[in-house]
């Protein structure tokens, strides 16, 4: 079975031989040349599929190992960061960018932490979530880092997680601007990456109580 490539940003497949690839799209937005771009380069090296992801990503499945280095001097873009400890995923929804039903810029704001966040080492990995009103579309609940907008601001959730040890985020803080928004995820981040040990956000802050947490946020 073949390993894992991070620096090539390759993983290893259940065949044992070929590797997925996804490279970075901020958001999960992509101009319509960018998209035809991806689609070409996997036809160029044989992909069995592409594959739309849950972070918001296109992996590029079935490439082997020696067409790797080629496959990235095309694309010309970042691999994303799919595995490892860091910022892995600001996952976005349309907002009011582009439905009808978004109370905040939930692309505004998320491309600014996507831009200052993504791939950021921490002491474990960290999903953020941004979602433009209440029907949560981007399932910020169960992100790390949750953001959602309301008709009187940004409220904020930290804590959440899916997968191995499922669990709900707790309500941080209510009715922010975009800028004391973004300042308070700076803030988590920060704390985050100073005084927790391997541990995910949610547990961290179980460890150390949730009233102590915020009160050092604040
Ligand atoms: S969370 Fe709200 S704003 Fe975002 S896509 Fe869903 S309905 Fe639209």
């Amino acid at each position: 079975m073949a390993k894992d490539m991070l620096g090539k940003g390759a993983i290893s497949q259940r065949d044992g031989k070929t590797f997925a690839v996804a490279p970075h799209i901020s958001g999960g937005i992509i101009d319509v040349a960018g998209l035809r771009k991806i689609v070409d380069i996997a036809e160029k090296y044989n992909a069995q599929a592409l594959k739309l992801t849950s972070a918001q990503r296109i992996a590029i499945v079935g490439i082997k190992p020696e067409d790797l280095d080629n496959l990235w001097d095309d694309l010309q873009m970042k691999p994303a960061h799919a595995a490892g400890l860091c910022v892995r995923s600001v996952k976005i929804c349309p907002g009011t960018t582009f439905c009808k039903k978004g109370q905040q810029d939930s692309v505004g704001i998320g491309l600014k932490l996507d831009e200052k966040n993504y791939g950021k080492e921490l002491p474990s990995k960290l999903k953020i979530g941004v979602s433009g009103c209440l029907n949560s579309c981007s399932e910020h609940i169960i992100k790390d880092i949750g953001i959602v907008g309301t008709s009187k601001g940004w409220n904020i959730t930290v804590g959440g997680s899916a997968g191995l040890k499922p669990r709900l985020g707790v309500t941080l803080n209510e009715n922010l601007s975009d800028e004391e928004a973004l300042d308070t995820v700076d803030r988590i981040i920060e704390y985050y990456k100073r005084h927790s040990k391997k541990k995910r956000l949610g547990e961290f802050i179980d460890e150390i109580g949730f009233e102590k947490f915020k009160a050092e946020i604040q």
